[in-house]
């Protein structure tokens, strides 16, 4: 048996037969920058960047580089020592978040990132309730899966933690209704990912901060998807100039070679370590080895300027997506974005998914939004140059095509 047909039978049939539709029956054998190939030679121009996690593009080599260095020396951290990258990265993100935000806690993935966020809110605050919002996504771990309000994921496993409020994304005055006595915390994406590359009206975050600064409630921006420099700037929530008490982010943070997750936030709530010191901890959160990823994933970003280069990039995107928009009405119904996080939205789910398997086909891999089927999101690495675009654009034309004959 290959190994498609052996995930197929020993990890996830389902996620197998979805791939075997989109035409991706594949096995991914090595990758460079922008380029995929599978195991039968076929090269793929990655247009998907593992939402948001390839910012870097795949194997950059500087976050190769010091994955090794840090390899050879001490890979995997004792626990009761402290290990010199782990430090130096909190004190990195101290200085390259907004704000007064200054302390870490690691974990390895978004969804250990949205747990302590929540654990801290709560131990903060002594409150239970969060708000969140609807097409909101924030991971699949209990608490994190709480405040993701789908019912395909929710349901199964229910009942969920309790005291979370859902309100519509955008919405500065429903945050502001659903706030109580009880309510520890609001919890938002400043564009929202899995939804579908949601963007909320101007001003929307520094409203939120204003509300919540008011009512004496805490703000969590959960960044793990756009920050980076994903978006235009190094965060996303920097566009409307805003810091939150708590930030999420994971994905790119590795460098899209090693996984790690972070929560960010102000001192004061971190004072619970203070008294309880091992109150919340991960064996393997903040690594040395994700780490040394981690810090030079941020050296890179921010010497190449990639969030400069990601709004320029986007922009040429788009245009591009756009003018196809135009040709193939009754195909694409909406271009949005903001830098490289970009949702094509589709008439129908179906159509989408058509269209995105002749993509796969023509060599481009992109995928759904988690919490939105119609809209197909490109979220290339920041590296992306003018040819990949073109590349890219011209097998969607020819997709397009494809699928209006079928
Ligand atoms: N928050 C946001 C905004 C995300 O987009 C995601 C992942 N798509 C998560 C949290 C969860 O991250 P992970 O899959 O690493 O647990």
């Amino acid at each position: 048996m290959n190994a498609f047909e052996l995930y197929e039978r020993h990890v996830n049939p389902g996620l197998a037969g979805l791939l075997r539709f989109t035409g991706l029956d594949v096995v991914e054998d090595h990758a460079e920058g922008m380029y995929v190939w599978d195991t039968q030679g076929k090269r793929y121009l990655d247009f998907l960047g593992l939402y948001g996690t390839l910012n870097l593009g795949h194997r950059h080599p500087r976050v190769v580089e010091a994955v090794k260095r840090q390899l050879d020396r001490m890979p995997m951290s004792v626990r009761v020592m402290i290990s010199e990258p782990t430090a130096r990265l909190a004190a990195r993100l101290a200085e390259i978040t907004p704000g007064d935000l200054s302390m870490t806690f690691f974990g390895n993935s978004g969804a250990e990132a949205v747990e302590a966020a929540f654990k801290l809110a709560r131990m903060h605050t002594g409150k239970p309730e969060i708000v969140t919002t609807e097409k909101g996504f924030h991971g699949k771990t209990m608490g994190a899966l709480s405040l993701t309000p789908k019912p395909e994921y929710q349901e199964p496993v229910a009942p969920l933690v309790p005291g979370v409020k859902v309100v519509p994304f955008g919405d500065a005055d429903a945050v502001a209704a659903a706030i109580g006595p009880d309510t520890a915390a609001v919890i938002v994406e400043p564009i929202q990912g899995e939804g579908g590359i949601n963007l909320p009206p101007e001003g929307y975050l520094r409203e939120l901060r204003r509300i919540t600064a008011e009512r004496g409630v805490l703000l969590i921006f959960d960044e793990v998807q756009t920050g980076m420099g994903r978006t235009g700037r190094l965060w996303a929530s920097e566009w409307e100039g805003v810091a939150p008490d708590l930030l999420t982010s994971a994905k790119a943070l590795g460098g899209g070679v090693m996984p790690i997750g972070a929560v960010v936030g102000r001192a004061e709530l971190f004072e619970p370590f203070l008294e309880n010191p091992l109150v919340h901890s991960s064996t393997f959160g903040g690594n040395p080895l994700a780490a040394a990823a981690a810090l030079a994933a941020i050296e890179v970003t921010l010497e190449e300027d990639l969030p400069a280069r990601a709004l320029a990039m986007g922009e040429r995107l788009m245009q591009g997506l756009r003018e196809l928009a135009a040709r193939f009405p009754e195909l694409i119904a909406e271009v949005r974005g903001k830098g490289l996080l970009v949702g094509l939205e589709f008439t129908d789910a179906d159509i989408g998914a058509i269209a995105i398997s002749e993509l796969a086909a023509r060599g481009v891999l992109t995928a759904f939004g988690l919490n939105n089927p119609k809209v197909v999101r490109l979220e290339p690495p920041l590296i992306v140059e003018e040819v990949h675009i073109q590349e890219a654009l011209e097998a969607l034309e020819q997709s397009l095509k494809a699928t209006l004959e079928m």
